[in-house]
């Protein structure tokens, strides 16, 4: 082999590497739709988790919000609609938690064929917080956030309204590829057997503790507090970017202390700052309490899902509780 052939072999090699490089890159950044499956897109964790149980090897499931990223402040870019609207099935919360979501489904055409899908159809809301907004020096409302909130929409967090997030979830495969309903009703009945499991342990275990008040980062925790009696307050509003004023830490300081309260709660994708700061002035230790609205990438690595996340949540309950 002569050099300059040898040369020109070595070029060539190096193309289809940098080609190889570069495609691989682009699947990994966004994982497209599968021809041949039910596609499905998700708005955010839990659900990508149902629809991937309830579908198992029937569908592809793209979830829109990636981990790590918290979802209240995400939108989407032109591209995830794209995949939206090419979609077998489209699955949101609703509830007012896609702030997005209602330009979105008003921009596809009347003959899309994506199902939509909202998966909180038929929950019992609770109110939205009604709180006086805290106006500073500047004119600038605080809470603003919090006030234009009609629900709460966190329904996920209690197992029972979970199981319903599923069935709906369910419901929708059936009807989007009947051919498979005999299997999609079987994966069903495992992921709800798991989540009745999953509240009879709550239910036995936050029965049996001395204390009932948590302190938590953002005001998440409604649905979980109301199914097994206890107390949440938050530092932040509805979504994690209402700051707190000096007057709401002083209030959240002496509802520790007059709660007797031995933990406060962060979570992994808003900043540990502010429950961090609250924690030293009060002298107690901080604990992670998840409200599922994304894994974090070393979560989606370990294989965790909304069953075994929940269960470390009522681990870390029943400790700040005795
Ligand atoms: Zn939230």
């Amino acid at each position: 082999m002569n050099y300059k052939r040898q040369r020109h072999m070595m070029f060539s090699l190096l193309v289809i590497m940098i080609a190889a490089m570069f495609l691989s890159a682009c699947g990994a950044a966004r994982p497209a739709l599968v021809q041949g499956k039910t596609n499905i897109v998700t708005s955010f964790y839990p659900l990508y988790d149902f629809a991937s149980k309830i579908g198992g090897q029937h569908v592809n499931v793209v979830n829109l919000v990636p981990a790590g990223v918290e979802p209240h402040e995400w939108t989407p870019k032109g591209r995830d609609i794209k995949t939206l609207k090419d979609a077998e099935v489209f699955v949101y919360l609703g509830a007012g938690f896609e702030g997005w979501v209602g330009d979105t489904l008003n921009s596809l055409e009347k003959d899309a064929k994506v199902q939509v899908v909202e998966a909180s159809k038929g929950l019992t809301l609770l109110p939205g917080i009604e709180e006086e907004g805290h106006a500073d020096d500047h004119g600038h409302n605080h809470k603003e956030d919090a006030h234009e909130a009609e629900f709460d929409p966190h329904v996920w967090l209690s197992p029972v309204n979970a199981k319903q997030l599923a069935q709906n979830i369910k419901d929708a495969l059936v009807k989007a590829d009947p051919s498979h309903q005999a299997d999609y009703e079987a994966n069903f009945k495992q992921l709800s057997g798991k989540l009745d499991q999953l509240h009879d342990k709550f239910k036995q275990q936050l029965s049996k503790t001395s204390k009932k008040e948590i302190v938590v980062t953002h005001q998440s925790f409604g649905y979980l507090a109301k199914e097994y009696g206890l107390t949440q307050k938050a530092i932040m509003g509805l979504a994690p970017d209402a700051e707190p004023t000096s007057k709401d830490m002083k209030e959240i300081l002496s509802f520790i202390k007059d709660n007797n309260v031995t933990y406060i709660f962060f979570e992994e994708l808003v900043s540990d700052k502010l429950a961090k700061t609250l924690a030293k002035d009060a002298k107690v230790e901080t604990l992670v309490l998840s409200p599922l609205e994304g894994l974090t990438e070393e979560q989606a690595k370990q294989g965790m899902d909304y069953v075994s996340i929940m269960e470390s949540n009522l681990n870390n309950l029943v400790k700040a509780l005795q």
